[in-house]
């Protein structure tokens, strides 16, 4: 009697055993998985390829150039008078609210640091309501690519608070997108040049530059001819993006209306005989000095005229080997860069085997800020030349 109520026991206990053994596997197996989840994060960290960034910032400029182009090939632009006397016009509300739409549907932690915001729109019903009919209408022939970005907007309310998220205050810390959605809005209302910007500033350092160049010729190959930047259209043969990321190169492709088009990368050209480089400036005289430009050129023996165009597309023709230098010296003493108005050509021209500096040698900072505090004007040439450029720009400032 009592040997058999031992062996009952005994496969009790063997079983209570296999259950609880049982129990702790599973239970074990359960948080090594949780653990690799948190894990898997951290290295990706380490080697963040910010292709998921770069597809929604080439995506978001592509939409946005839709709008852009509308606005662009229309008599009636829209536009209001800032409070330092610059221009704005419905494409650059519109291309913002947009844009600030695509990124917070991605990566809803980040901020921006945009140029534009809603206020003058809010007192403007009529203005207002002008580019909510244009927004709701824009979206990409491509229906996985205009889904990733969140589809169309919900309303125009929806459309005043996306341009209202670009008053990020910039800085050091975090990850910070800057935002142009026309830059050179002057040209874009004289029928030059203008480029829709985008880049992703972590830490104060550029990872991710996107610009959508509708007015430049796709051809990489095609010279910059003095008119560039003139009586331009975006028709046939037209239309550009260029992209960059942080060691991973500098690419072109051209500029759809669906998903991206294939790229093709991009470098500076050599240079081998100074005299023959061609540089870019401001059409604009009150956006940079074109005395000490001149006074440069003829510092380095250069005789051909410069080439003159608006926004960051000058980044993007030098970089891809179209011209060879960009000059932007200061007319004023007191005016900041904005870092919407270089963070992306920056990255794109460096990923293309060029220098960006200031007229002090400096690099430029992109975690000041909303501007370039710390900067004085920008200079851009092929690595090889920078050095012998930056001393004359120097000479002619008297900077040495
Ligand atoms: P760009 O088309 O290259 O001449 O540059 C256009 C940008 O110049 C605009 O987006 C403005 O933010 C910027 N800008 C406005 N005033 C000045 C100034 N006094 N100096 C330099 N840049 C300026
Ligand atoms: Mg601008």
């Amino acid at each position: 009697m009592r040997t058999r109520f031992e062996s009952i026991e005994k496969s009790f206990f063997i079983i209570s055993v296999a259950v609880l053994a049982f129990a702790i596997g599973i239970s074990l197996r359960c948080r090594l998985s949780q653990l690799s989840i948190h894990i898997a994060p951290a290295r990706s960290i380490s080697t963040m390829s910010y292709s998921q960034e770069l597809k929604v910032a080439q995506l978001a400029v592509q939409r946005a150039a839709i709008l852009t182009k509308r606005v662009f090939n229309e008599k009636a632009k829209g536009t209001l008078s800032k409070d330092d006397k610059s221009p704005v016009t419905i494409g650059d509300f519109g291309a913002q609210a947009l844009i600030i739409q695509a990124i917070k549907k991605n990566f809803p932690s980040d901020e921006i640091v945009g140029e534009e915001e809603s206020s003058s729109l809010r007192d403007n019903k009529d203005l207002s309501l002008r580019i909510w009919d244009l927004v709701k209408e824009v979206k990409l022939e491509h229906a996985d690519s205009d889904s990733l970005l969140g589809g169309p907007l919900s309303s125009e309310d929806a459309m005043l608070e996306s341009i209202d998220q670009g008053n990020s205050a910039g800085g050091v810390k975090g990850r910070i997108w800057a935002l142009d959605p026309i830059d050179g809005t002057k040209g874009f209302l004289r029928g030059g040049q203008y480029a829709v910007c985008l880049a992703l500033i972590v830490d104060g350092d550029v990872k991710v530059g996107v610009l959508g160049c509708p007015n430049l010729p796709v051809d990489d190959a095609a010279t910059l001819t003095e008119d560039m930047g003139t009586n331009q259209t975006d028709q046939e043969g037209k239309g550009v993006l260029f992209a960059a990321v942080k060691g991973q190169g500098a690419t072109s492709r051209p500029l759809s209306t669906a998903s991206l088009e294939p790229s093709k990368s991009i470098q500076m050209r050599p240079v081998p005989d100074i005299l023959q480089a061609v540089f870019c400036e401001s059409v604009e005289p009150g956006h940079s000095s074109k005395g000490d430009n001149a006074a440069i050129a003829e510092k380095l023996g250069i005789t051909s005229k410069p080439v003159q165009m608006d926004s960051q597309a000058k980044y993007g023709s030098i970089a891809r080997g179209a011209g060879d230098l960009y000059l932007r010296l200061p007319v004023r003493k007191d005016y900041q860069e904005k870092i919407w108005d270089h963070a992306a050509g920056d990255l794109i021209v460096r990923e293309a085997g060029g220098v960006v500096t200031d007229a002090n040698g400096k690099q430029l900072d992109f975690s000041q800020g909303r501007t370039l505090k710390d900067n004085v004007g920008v200079v851009a040439a092929p690595e090889a030349i920078h050095a012998k450029v930056l001393n004359a720009v120097q000479g002619v400032l008297g900077l040495k």
